[in-house]
């Protein structure tokens, strides 16, 4: 059994980004990039996604993007974490042998604490918890004193998110009544669904699973939309929770809502695509901040006094708060909603707001 003879690492100069790796372990299959984009106010906490890209480059160009989304995710919710992401170049479905991902924990174990690891897209807690048998520097373990799955946590901040959004459109955030379309109804989207149909919501829900359809459909008395229609519902709002990249050239003149208000990462993708949404009068909830509530639940494992869901809720219901500033200081400034969070982060970088005051303990 060889778990770690052939492991093979490059480091990789990124203007911008303080550490970029590219992990090679023939012996299990095992092709990985991890990102650091910036620890200034702790070490760098992200996913891991394992995801069958179509080659290295793809790989490359997602974690990077994703590892810098991680920095303004965490510095704006002062969460004391840095930005990171890893992603392994593998199918999901049949590559996760044990010996793979304990080589991957060799990767990160490389790290020695500047990157923690957690569950991400084609990932689960249970892969991390395989993985941690060979490193300390991962989150989010579904065992006593860790903070287990963060996408109860994350579907509740974009509930408070959606709530937000409907304040600031209509001066009420009362959900009743309203339709919302949810495309996605994975571990976020599914737990989301039930927050707004217990608020009077009307649902309008479509992924590429069918019997997840059909559950939420049956359970929330939700309306199968098919996925290609979806994004031009005509709605109040709309939620993505699948894959990012959903706002592009190609789609957003067919929206046909008022507000984006979803959890999937990296939503928009192409040039000045925030700043058309304001033109057509649609509120956009800026992903990093409406999603925020997985990495301020992971977060809190490293507070003083150990993890304490009670302590991650009240963080995760300030989103609407921070989300209401924001949609305020656009309107009032006239930056698109995206620009004032990207400045609001940075700020908050550049003064240290929310630094971490002593090191993690692993
Ligand atoms: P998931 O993999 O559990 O669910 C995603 C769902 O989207 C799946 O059911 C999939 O079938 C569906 N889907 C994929 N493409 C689709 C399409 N074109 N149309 C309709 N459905 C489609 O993932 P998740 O954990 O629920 O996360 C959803 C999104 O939120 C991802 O982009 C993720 O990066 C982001 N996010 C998740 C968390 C978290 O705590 N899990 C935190 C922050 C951000």
């Amino acid at each position: 059994m060889v778990e770690t003879s052939e492991l093979k690492i490059d480091e990789i100069k990124v203007p911008g980004y303080e550490k970029v790796i590219h992990a090679l372990n023939p012996s299990v299959g095992l092709n990985c990039f991890v990102a650091i984009h910036d620890t200034t106010l702790g070490p760098a906490l992200g996913g891991t996604r394992i995801f069958p890209y179509g080659n290295e480059k793809m790989a490359l160009d997602d974690v990077l993007r994703l590892a810098k989304a991680m920095t303004f995710k965490s510095a704006l919710a002062e969460t004391g974490l840095g930005g990171g992401k890893a992603v392994i170049i593998a199918n999901p479905e049949m590559d996760k042998t044990t010996n793979f991902l304990h080589a991957y924990a060799e990767v990160v174990d490389s790290l020695k604490g500047k990157y923690i690891a957690a569950e991400d897209v084609g990932s689960t807690i249970h892969d991390i918890e395989i993985i941690s048998e060979k490193t300390p520097y991962v989150a989010a373990l579904p065992v006593e004193g860790s903070s287990g799955d963060p996408s109860r946590f994350t579907a509740r901040g974009v509930y408070w998110g959606i709530k937000a959004a409907a304040k600031a459109l209509l001066g009420s955030d009362s959900l009743t009544g309203k339709k919302i379309a949810i495309q996605g109804l994975g571990s976020v989207g599914a737990k989301l669904a039930r927050h707004l149909f217990w608020e009077g919501a009307i649902l309008y829900v479509s992924d590429l699973d069918e019997a997840q359809v059909e559950n939420v459909c049956r359970e929330y008395s939700a309306t199968r939309v098919d996925k290609n229609k979806i994004l031009s519902l005509e709605c109040d709002i709309l939620s993505p929770c699948a894959m990012g990249g959903i706002i592009n050239d190609q789609t957003i003149n067919r929206l046909n809502c008022q507000a984006i208000a979803g959890s999937a990462n990296n939503q928009l993708h192409g040039e000045n695509l925030d700043a058309l949404l304001m033109q057509r009068g649609i509120l956009y909830a800026p992903d990093f901040v409406i999603n925020a509530g997985g990495i301020i639940n992971a977060s809190v494992e490293f507070d003083d006094g150990g993890y304490s869901a009670r302590r991650s809720m009240t963080r995760v219901n300030m989103i609407y708060d921070t989300l209401l500033s924001i949609f305020e200081a656009s309107q009032e400034s006239g930056k698109t909603t995206d620009q004032v969070a990207i400045q609001l982060a940075e700020f908050k970088l550049k003064n240290k707001l929310g630094k971490r005051a002593k090191p993690v303990q692993f």
